[in-house]
Order: C-alpha cells, then structure tokens, then sequence
C-alpha cells in the first residue's frame, strides 16, 4: 500500500524482483510488460495522448501512443508509469494528482532502482555536468527530465537545483554543454558561492567553501 511517495521505491524493488528483473538496465518495457501478464496495445493517435491503462476481459492492458516509438525514453516511461497505475495500492488518503506523480516516480524507480541511482548519480551533488546525465539517459533508457525528477526526489539536488535545470530542459537532447555548465555556473551563484567550481569537466565541486 502506498501511503507517501517515498514507498514507491520500496514497491519498485519488490516488483523488479517478482519479475526476476535485478538490478540492470531494462531491455525492452514491453516484453517486459507482456511476459508478466500486462498485455500493451499501440494505437495511432494525437500527440495530446501518449497512453491509459486499465482491464479488458479481466486482463490488464495498456494502451499506447504509436506516435511514442520517436521517443523511446518517454514511451519507457509511460509503459512503467501505468504499470505502476495497474498494480499499485494506494492510500485514500492520495487524490489523484498525487497518484500520477507518484506513478511518474515509480516509472523512474523501475528503470532506475534508488541504490543504483544514488550509486551512478554519485551523491548529492553541487553540480552536475552533461555528459555524466547523458551516459545515465543512454545505459538506463531515461529521459533527462526523468533523471534529474529522480536526483530531487531522492534528495541528491535541491528544489533551486531543479528549477534552474527545469528552465534550460526544452531542448532536452539538443541541449548543449554550454547550457548545462551554465546551469551550474547559475547555481553557484544562487547559492552565493559557497563552493568553487573546478575548471575541468566531470570535476565537480571543491568540498571546501571558497577557501580552494
Ligand atoms: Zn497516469
């Protein structure tokens, strides 16, 4: 039963290990899907759509957007998010709203377990480069909203963190380097510049507050 949000973690766990899934990077969501008993329909439709699920002859069944195959870290998503619709329990005390985030987040736990993220992601961070995002998008089948959703609900970046990245996301993979160091370099000084900023890429932060 999910009570809070964080018990989506806990479910995801428990489900990728009743579908023997481990703790890799998962291959293809709809053989996944398929083989435990969750059949998904792809059907043409408007871009306003990408996907439902519910029951059809007491089986259940997800439909979804054809238009989804142009964005396959997405269409994982969705598949995992009404998975997590179909088979998770939740407190009535959680409106709906809440449920879709909480679906979103348990799409996110699936492709990428908590103890695994927190490894690759590397602890909470100050500053975060591209490339390392981009290597996580492409090993786990993420998008990179999805990732840096994940970084904030697992407490590795703060709320000022995501909201700069929120504002440079629209680009998604055409985003370039120069955008991300600037979100960064955005950050720190938001944040008045209590870390030093490394000139090197993949060198984050100096631990020590301005005296580096
Ligand atoms: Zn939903």
């Amino acid at each position: 039963m999910i009570q809070v949000p964080d018990d989506v973690e806990s479910a995801a766990e428990q489900l990728r290990k009743e579908w023997h899934l481990g703790e890799d990077p998962l291959a293809s969501t709809i053989e996944i899907s398929e083989g435990n008993e969750v059949k998904v329909v792809e059907v043409d439709s408007s871009k306003e759509f990408d996907g439902l699920s519910g029951q059809a002859n007491s089986r259940p069944v997800i439909v979804l957007a054809k238009w989804l195959k142009d964005d396959l870290s997405r269409k994982r998503l969705t598949i995992l998010h009404e998975i997590g619709h179909l088979l998770l329990r939740f407190s009535s005390a959680i409106d709906e709203k809440t449920e879709e985030k909480i679906c979103y987040r348990f799409a996110g736990a699936m492709l990428i377990p908590r103890k695994v993220f927190e490894k690759e992601f590397g602890g909470v961070r100050r500053q975060v480069w591209l490339e390392e995002l981009l290597d996580i998008k492409l090993r786990y089948g993420i998008s990179l909203a999805a990732i840096v959703q994940r970084a904030l609900d697992l407490k590795l970046i703060d709320q000022d963190q995501y909201r700069i990245f929120k504002s440079t996301e629209a680009q998604e993979d055409g985003v370039r380097m120069s955008q991300v160091v600037m979100w960064a370099e955005s950050f720190l000084r938001d944040s008045s510049n209590s870390y030093c900023v490394q000139p090197q890429r993949n060198t984050s932060v100096c631990p020590k507050p301005l005296l580096c």
